[in-house]
């Protein structure tokens, strides 16, 4: 019992935690199954390796600031056929993110942008892949405040960590000088250091409108898109599908091509 103790401490003080606290049952069953003692070791540090990738994901979920957890499988791609679900089921390889290149969901709202990059976010951390989530106001109004403490930099080199660095709803308010400006000094900061994922309900012809200055929407576009996949999404708001299958929006001639079994128009508001 005494040399079981001392082994214990061992690995304590090792910080081998999970193997200290399964040391007894895990050499238990060794004996059972008259496990060599390599193979012993092996399912020993197997489980504290596996404890430690697990509680790492955790500490990196948390890092990430998901909005809300929500996945691939809970997607159905049958409501939203613009959706290329093999080039999705791709992007989980996170071949992306080894090239460093970005991803840009365009569309109008409610067809799932957030949605599946929130689901792709998710499948990074599985992967052990460091990601972090916001808003685009969010994000703006942080580069906001450190720009006036004088702590831009810092702020800066935080928004580089994160190997995915997700910027959602681009384009629903337009951003004064400042604003823009600092989003371009973070677009350019990543550029070819990490990726982006980035949602946005205006096609890019709009881009400059939305920050005010056409030069400057052009230079971000041309980092952002340089190495980048971008997701068209033409279609319904999943959250109007209920609704509209009862009628209450949608115009008669929408119902009639239906009635004629024809395809319901494409939504061309993105
Ligand atoms: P967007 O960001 O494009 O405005 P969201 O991703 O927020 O849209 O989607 C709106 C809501 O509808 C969310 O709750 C989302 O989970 C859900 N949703 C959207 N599209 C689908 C879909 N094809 N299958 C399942 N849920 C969907
Ligand atoms: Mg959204």
């Amino acid at each position: 019992m005494l040399e079981l103790d001392q082994a214990r401490s061992q690995l304590e003080s090792l910080k081998l935690l999970s193997a200290a606290d399964i040391l007894e049952s895990r050499l238990q069953q060794a004996t059972e199954k008259q496990l060599t003692y390599v193979a012993f070791l092996v399912d020993l540090f197997g489980e504290e390796i596996a404890q430690r990738r697990k509680r790492n994901i955790q500490t990196k979920m948390r890092m990430a600031r998901l909005p809300y957890q929500k996945t691939l499988t809970e997607f159905d791609f049958t409501f939203q056929p613009s959706i290329d679900k093999k080039f999705i089921d791709e992007l989980t390889t996170m071949n992306f993110v080894r090239q460093t290149a970005n991803v840009v969901f365009l569309g109008p709202p409610g067809v799932g942008k957030s949605h599946i990059s929130v689901a792709l976010a998710m499948e990074a951390l599985a992967q052990g892949i460091s990601v972090y989530f916001a808003t685009v106001t969010q994000l703006v109004e942080d580069l906001r405040r450190a720009h006036h403490a004088n702590r831009l930099d810092s702020k800066m080199r935080q928004y580089l960590r994160p190997r995915i660095l997700v910027v959602d709803e681009v384009g629903y308010l337009p951003m004064d000088p400042l604003a823009a400006n600092l989003f371009f000094q973070l677009v350019s900061t990543r550029y070819e250091r990490g990726s982006m994922i980035l949602t946005s309900n205006k096609s890019f012809g709009d881009w400059g409108e939305l920050f005010g200055d056409s030069v400057l929407a052009s230079a971000i576009l041309d980092r952002l898109l340089h190495h980048s996949h971008i997701v068209n999404i033409r279609g319904q708001s999943y959250r109007l599908k209920d609704k509209m299958k009862a009628g209450v929006y949608g115009t008669p001639s929408d119902r009639q091509t239906r009635v004629n079994g024809a395809q319901p128009r494409e939504d061309v508001s993105g």
